[in-house]
């Protein structure tokens, strides 16, 4: 049965026949065991998590799965995982995966936010310190995280385990690593894989950035599509400002030029750079062969940019679910041929939505871009005649939170609110918006999340020291990116559950495996993991609950008083 708290803890706990023959100084160095029936703990914890990656899609292509999305099937398999909060967007889930906690806890409210008080007033990266750098040449930085995530603590009870988190985005390396990480690397365009300033590279970096440059710069021919793609494989044409883009039917051929990285970025190649960074460092630090259990995270970016550049139902996913797999695969080999008892996760930041143009074509009369009116500085030149200039009244985008500016004082603030709300509750694309002050006041969402109201997704999201002063939710398969877009196509981000559920898979070698349906959560990840490595948490310490990945009537959860 699954339980829900723990306490902190103190020591590893001991098996019987060890505590026979060892003296509790011996006993303190024993690796960690599981708190179910003295079964060992695994050496090592790997949580994968693949950007993007909705229970959707999981559930549209997992029948032709064969490589490690396959392995993660066989496992413990929850479908119906929730990233439960509004803001779904790519920092504020990775920052629950680790931590267990919500972002209204972690503070990750957002990938951006607006501060008109701290060291650079305007807009903030969440994986930057902005007391260093510019919004765009900015410095990435853990400083925002609040709270440590589970291989941190694991490291301060215990220097020996060692901690890597390796991911194509940094603020998705960053919010799984958390504040102390061994190996921290995520990709920078024109550089690579690099890391805070000041760390050197090891070998597996250097090996893997002359290898992916290398790729870039050569021409890249048509992925093979897999039979069961070619049912979707239609051409769909999307106006953007410049062009009209034809998606639908892409193979990420690619030619050399000043558009080449993006476009690797943007296909399954980017995955296997990752993936093969991780795997080298497996090796080369031997982890898991370690005195302590080590912690590896891994953040596979490519599906986000092929949702975000392609939209996620034509020939383009499809391919890349299929190389996912076959990389994951790869991955699975690599840890299999180590030996080690490894824990495997995998989950997801976000799910995601298809383009509008196609999903009108596909049943889904409802699905639209929203409305130039409804972007904030637009909206704020529609309040503007209360007294101060349009543009700087409202910052923030057409979904999610949304910011007064410095310019608007005193009384001033409560009427632009005022009507900001009254003219988003006015508009037909608009489901709901909140004041912060109704967010702040609302309680801190218990339950299964499939039934949170709106309500409690903003507060799952809510911090009173970075979030909006208004949040806003356009209506369900209403995309968040106005007609003629720039550049992407297709987003997420919003508080429904196409963009809200991501599956939830776990396996370890001699699992029973099973499904379960229930809606659980991404922040039930890091308790979980943390039970199986032996590692207790105090009551209360996280947000989410242990998930008893025994099928069978094991328990992997401690049973501590209710
Ligand atoms: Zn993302």
């Amino acid at each position: 049965m699954m339980t829900r708290w723990y306490s902190r803890m103190v020591a590893p706990l001991m098996g019987p026949l060890m505590a026979q023959v060892c003296a509790v100084a011996t006993l303190m160095a024993v690796p960690a065991v599981a708190a179910d029936a003295g079964a060992p703990a695994p050496k090592l914890i790997v949580l994968v998590s693949v950007d993007q990656f909705s229970t959707d899609l999981f559930q549209q292509y997992r029948s032709h799965f064969t490589g490690g999305l396959r392995r993660l099937t066989e496992g413990a398999v929850f479908p119906n995982g929730y990233q439960s909060h509004a803001a779904t967007e790519t920092c504020p889930g990775h920052s629950t995966l680790m931590t267990g906690d919500h972002p209204a806890r972690t503070g990750i409210i957002a990938n951006d936010w607006y501060s008109f008080k701290g060291p650079r007033p305007g807009k903030i990266y969440c994986a930057e310190d902005e007391s260093k750098g510019s919004y765009k040449a900015y410095v990435p930085s853990d400083v925002h995280l609040k709270v440590p995530t589970l291989g941190e603590r694991m490291k301060a009870a215990d220097p020996e385990v060692r901690t890597v988190s390796v991911a194509g985005k940094d603020r998705a390396a960053i919010m799984m690593g958390g504040h102390a990480v061994d190996e921290l690397w995520f990709w920078k365009d024109g550089q690579g894989f690099i890391s805070y300033e000041g760390r050197t590279a090891p070998a597996a970096v250097t090996a893997v950035n002359e290898a992916a440059m290398a790729e870039i710069a050569k021409p890249a021919k048509e992925y093979a599509e897999p039979e069961w793609c070619k049912a979707i494989d239609m051409p769909v044409a999307v106006e953007r400002k410049d062009d009209v883009l034809t998606v639908g039917n892409g193979r990420f051929a690619r030619q050399p030029g000043p558009k080449a990285e993006a476009q690797w970025r943007a296909s399954p190649a980017f995955d296997a750079a990752i993936v093969d960074l991780a795997v080298r460092l497996i090796k080369d630090m031997k982890l898991g062969h370690g005195k302590s259990v080590d912690v590896l995270t891994v953040g596979a970016s490519a599906t986000d940019y092929i949702g975000h550049s392609y939209g996620t139902e034509g020939s383009e996913m499809c391919i890349q679910v299929a190389n996912l797999d076959r990389t994951l695969g790869k991955l699975v080999a690599a840890l299999d041929a180590t030996g080690v008892d490894y824990v495997l996760a995998l989950s997801a930041d976000h799910g995601g939505n298809d383009i509008p143009e196609r999903e009108r074509l596909r049943g889904m009369p409802m699905a639209a871009r929203v409305d130039d009116g409804l972007v904030s500085e637009n909206l704020g030149k529609k309040v503007a005649p209360l007294g101060v200039d349009g543009a700087e009244l409202l910052f923030g985008g057409g979904n999610g939170d949304v910011w007064v500016g410095p310019t608007v004082a005193g009384s001033w603030r409560t009427k632009v609110v005022n009507e900001a709300l009254a003219l988003y509750r006015a508009d037909p694309q608009v489901a709901a918006v909140y004041t912060a002050a109704e967010v702040a006041a609302a309680p801190a969402p218990t339950g299964a999340p499939d039934a949170w109201s709106l309500l409690d997704r903003a507060r799952a999201s809510f911090d009173p020291s970075r979030s909006g002063d208004l949040v806003v939710f356009l209506k369900p398969r209403i995309t968040a990116i106005p007609s003629k877009p720039a550049s992407y196509i297709a987003t997420h981000g919003s508080p429904w559950d196409y963009d809200r559920r991501v599956p939830i898979l776990f396996w370890r070698k001699g699992i029973t495996g099973f499904e379960q349906p229930l809606s659980v959560e991404t922040v039930d990840i890091m308790p979980t993991l943390a039970a199986l490595v032996g590692f207790k948490l105090a009551l209360g310490d996280v947000d989410g609950r242990c998930l008893d990945l025994d099928g069978g009537s094991g328990d992997t959860c401690p049973v501590t008083a209710q």
